[in-house]
């Protein structure tokens, strides 16, 4: 049963996040808190075997683009060996990782060897200090050493995403955008997202693509780049005059793109979720589990697909939680 994932609105639907692990060596405020965190049982969370499977049948279903997520992908055992075995699935076009850098160093070669050829790196401040304050874990010198090791192996691009917040780290846009001058990375603004109970999100801490693009322009003349192809995400992007780089903006709040969103998530214990807004999601560990047939996950593949809302809602109703915390669903 081959698909290409059309859904009757004509979004194609050929992206898959794969949120690994829950588990992560960071504790972002934004994502979450610094204890007393309900991790997910050990025997709910998909062993590899399992997750090939349902990569492979997600494929069946028009998925072309994997981007592995957490937790911390990193922080799992032996993943080197399920890249691999990933990059040998036929029909993949794309394997992606996102990850916070902390082990990156180390690991930046196997990954390369896996036949991954790009990264995205989360990086929200170039302070040391106050690194050690967003994420709660003094590990800054780590995550630059990864995101160097990465640039010397020849990863392309490295995306370097930044959650932007107003008083936290917003001095450092025009520094970020700067880096792009000297260096080939794609440095990537995400408007802060309020996602699982305890996110911190504050209004007073929001600040919109809009206003970042203003500060930005200050430095440089701003020139837009049109997306490339249909896996291309959701950021609007944009080259300051004479820059190696690139700056995307991704308002996921302020600049409703879901009318472009390719995406489908897959939690660590074998959740579908057709939006990361939204809490409905369908369960595929449990048939995969029983043994209940390919034919029965293909069948609620298609029903994560034709179900994707058109729309998020934070917009209309205000700011709403959604019950996961983003490191359980993968950002
Ligand atoms: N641990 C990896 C990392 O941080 O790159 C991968 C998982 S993390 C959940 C994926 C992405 O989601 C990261 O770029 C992170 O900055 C982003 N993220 C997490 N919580 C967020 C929030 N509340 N608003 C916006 N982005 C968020
Ligand atoms: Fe960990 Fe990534 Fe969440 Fe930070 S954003 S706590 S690095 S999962």
């Amino acid at each position: 049963m081959e698909d290409n994932g059309k859904k009757k609105d004509n979004r194609v639907i050929n992206y898959l996040r794969l949120s690994i692990t829950d588990r992560c060596n960071l504790r972002c405020t934004y994502c979450m808190p610094d204890e007393g965190i309900d991790f997910m049982p050990h025997e709910d969370i998909l062993r590899y075997e399992e997750m090939l499977h349902l990569v492979r049948l997600s494929v069946k279903k028009g998925i072309r683009k994997l981007r592995l997520t957490g937790g911390e992908p990193l922080v799992r055992k032996g993943l080197l060996g399920l890249l691999k075995q990933l990059n040998d699935i036929e029909g993949l076009e794309e394997i992606t990782l996102t990850t916070n850098g902390v082990l990156l160093k180390d690991l930046a070669a196997g990954i390369k060897e896996c036949g991954i050829k790009r990264l995205n790196i989360s990086l929200d401040s170039l302070k040391r200090e106050r690194f050690a304050r967003i994420t709660r874990r003094d590990k800054f010198d780590q995550v630059w050493a990864g995101i160097q090791e990465a640039e010397r192996l020849g990863f392309d691009p490295i995306k370097i995403n930044i959650v932007a917040m107003k008083g936290v780290n917003d001095d450092e846009i025009k520094d970020f955008a700067r880096l792009t001058m000297t260096k080939p990375y794609h440095v990537r603004f995400i408007e802060q997202m309020p996602v699982g109970d305890d996110n911190g999100w504050k209004a007073e801490n929001f600040i919109s693509v809009l206003e970042i693009y203003s500060i930005i322009e200050t430095i440089g003349k701003l020139h837009q780049i049109e997306a490339r192809n249909i896996l291309d995400g959701p950021a609007q992007r944009f080259k300051l005059e004479g820059a190696r780089g690139e700056i995307g903006l991704i308002g996921a709040l302020s600049n409703h793109f879901c009318a472009l969103c390719n995406r489908l998530r897959l939690t660590a214990d074998g959740h579908i979720r057709g939006c990361l807004f939204s809490d409905d999601e369908i369960d595929i560990k449990t048939p995969l589990r029983n043994y209940e047939g390919d034919e029965k996950i293909l069948e609620l593949i298609d029903t994560a697909i034709k179900n994707k809302p058109l729309h998020h809602n934070l917009h209309l109703s205000g700011i709403r939680n959604c019950a996961r915390r983003m490191s359980s669903i993968g950002g």
